[in-house]
């Protein structure tokens, strides 16, 4: 066939066109024959049309290739938008009022048999998807996903073009900065034993970008961290970085705040509050035991350790006796089984790697009904009145001794759970907010050191060197929604003399500081401006738009949760050659 220029997608062909004739391309949805007619449904990323093949008005040659079609086929075809007849209308499809009869068509592309059926990918193993992931992103699910993605970049970068800030590139052979991870290390060539590394983020760079007078800066940047993967992490996912010059905490939040409201109200429909509640990390970290909550439901911690001052219970005396504390959850009105009540135990014992969980029900009569009853007071009830004003002998305590951020960290985790067990979130809620006033160094107790909590080119709160290190607070702040980290952010340090201090307080010598940051030091010796800035995770907040749970299916090409691609089969081994260039030899496990 000559002219091969598609008049227009499949999904595209409207009924104003009956009597036209047409010429469309795409591939074979499904293929059916009724008694020698062959119907097609061609889709591209439009939709789907009908195509019938009749010895009516088909040529014959391509009536014999109409026969030898499969699904998947890559075909042409030249014909007339032909009306249905109102019984075979399909209002499913947007162009169900018409079907194409065929006059010509050839055959683009065969399809070998197909691997898995793609109107069935959701039943085949992930693994198969994701090898053959061309096909598994073929199917309108993922058109849809992808296109999504697409949608939610545009309207960022629509956004921030609108603020005035520039959308810049930094390096992705860069050099090692530390947000927490490991680095994934790129070896060099041309300065043999040295190494690049890719970026955990473009922290630095963008802070550069502030002493260069830029601004306002944006970038929907590639970040790379050598983790172990859990469910959704992937080795290198995608961040909206943002940063600004001579701003407080508020400039930056706002802008956020404006950023995702429009953004919610596109995508979700929905009106998200003009200005986002704040909250101190130490106050939800108290209730709720996490710094990233889930309060679309209450069941706050409560302290309880005043309960069990004269305890003669050893493992919680000891615990009380080492300065720790015992926290409680109260779970209203439900009747536990107990073989229930054993299952939420081994769940705090194996999985959250708990001590031990001990829970407290009640009798008619108030009296403990509990494995421990008979170390509690008589008074017990009327005791924990004091804490649960409205506890009644219809529910149950669950108990968590230990040291206080480990305990409430255990039972966090169990709030978390019960409520999505007992169905208590309100799953049509958004609940959004920031968190503030973070610690600005945690104790390492492995490594005997402080860290940043954040980043060390976070600021400190003012006052800062007449303070602890484990009582300063950080000129930080995390977006929380819904119980799942959006993203966060810090006003910077911007002078050479605060910023080495920090790197004191974190344990690294002055040698170390110069090697690795000498040209940070440096440049905030050149006139570096005030700034701060915050990044957000893009693909998780695609995940909650195409509403999905897993970032695999938000990303064209992931890689599966041992970080490999299956696809590509990456990582994968090097020739001798490269590894020579690169100076690098392989010494195999087995031959140490
Ligand atoms: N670079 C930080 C991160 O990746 C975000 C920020 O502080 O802007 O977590």
């Amino acid at each position: 066939m000559e002219n091969q220029e598609r008049s227009m997608g499949c999904g595209q062909v409207p009924k104003e066109f009956v009597g036209k004739k047409i010429q469309l391309a795409g591939w074979v949805h499904r293929r059916r024959d009724h008694g020698g007619v062959i119907f097609i449904d061609l889709r591209d990323r439009t939709g789907i049309v009908q195509l019938i093949c009749n010895p009516d008005f088909t040529a014959a040659i391509c009536m014999e290739q109409a026969h030898s079609i499969r699904s998947e086929f890559v075909i042409f075809v030249h014909g007339s938008v032909v009306k249905r007849g109102d019984e075979a209308i399909n209002k499913k499809i947007p162009t169900g009022s018409i079907e194409v009869y065929v006059e010509k068509l050839e055959i683009l592309a065969t399809c070998k048999a197909l691997p898995f059926q793609l109107d069935e990918a959701d039943k085949v193993d992930e693994e198969l998807r994701l090898k053959h992931r061309y096909l598994d992103l073929r199917r309108p699910e993922m058109h849809q996903k992808i296109k999504m993605r697409h949608d939610v970049l545009f309207e960022m970068r629509q956004f921030f073009n609108a603020e005035n800030f520039y959308e810049i590139e930094t390096p992705i052979l860069s050099k090692s900065t530390p947000e927490g991870a490991r680095d994934f290390l790129v070896p060099s060539r041309l300065a043999p034993e040295h190494f690049y590394a890719l970026p955990q983020s473009p922290q630095v760079y963008k802070q550069l970008l502030m002493a260069s007078g830029m601004d306002r800066y944006f970038q929907i940047a590639r970040c790379f961290r050598d983790e172990d993967l859990r469910a959704n992490r992937q080795p290198e996912f995608t961040q909206l970085d943002i940063e600004m010059s001579f701003v407080s905490e508020d400039h930056v939040q706002k802008m956020s705040e404006q950023l995702m409201r429009r953004l919610w109200k596109k995508f979700l429909s929905v009106d998200l509050p003009e200005t986002f509640e704040k909250h101190r990390y130490d106050d939800v970290f108290k209730k709720y035991g996490s710094d990233k909550p889930d309060m679309r439901f209450d069941m706050p911690i409560h302290e309880a350790t005043s309960l069990f001052a004269d305890t003669t219970l050893m493992f919680l005396k000891k615990t009380i006796d080492k300065g720790g504390k015992i926290g409680a959850l109260l779970v209203k009105n439900r009747s536990f089984a107990r073989s229930e009540l054993d299952g939420w135990v081994n769940f705090v014992t194996k999985s959250l790697g708990a001590q031990g969980l001990l829970y407290i029900r009640f009798h008619e009569d108030g009296t403990p009904d509990s494995p421990v009853s008979k170390f509690l007071p008589a008074d017990f009830f009327s005791q924990a009145q004091k804490i649960y004003k409205d506890l009644t002998v219809k529910d149950t305590l669950f108990l968590v001794a230990g040291e206080y951020q480990s305990a409430w960290s255990i039972l966090g985790k169990i709030r978390l759970e019960m409520g999505k067990k007992f169905e208590l979130i309100d799953t049509s809620a958004w609940n959004i907010f920031w968190i503030t006033h973070f610690p600005m160094f945690e104790w390492d107790e492995e490594n005997k050191r402080w860290q940043a909590m954040h980043h060390p080119f976070t600021a400190p709160e003012k006052e800062w060197k007449e303070k602890e290190p484990g009582k300063v607070y950080a000129r930080a702040y995390d977006l929380v929604c819904n119980g799942e980290e959006l993203g966060g952010g810090s006003i910077r340090i911007f002078d050479a003399e605060t910023q080495s201090d920090v790197f004191e307080v974190l344990g690294m010598d002055k040698a170390m500081v110069q090697d690795k940051f000498g040209f940070l030091l440096e440049a905030q010796q050149f006139g570096f401006p005030p700034h701060g800035g915050v990044a957000f995770g893009v693909d998780r907040l695609i995940m909650l738009f195409a509403n999905t749970d897993s970032i695999r299916e938000v990303i064209a090409f992931p890689k599966n949760q041992r970080g490999i691609c299956p696809l590509m089969d990456t990582p994968s081994s090097v020739d001798e050659a490269q590894l020579k260039d690169l100076h690098i030899k392989i010494v195999s496990k087995d031959k140490k």
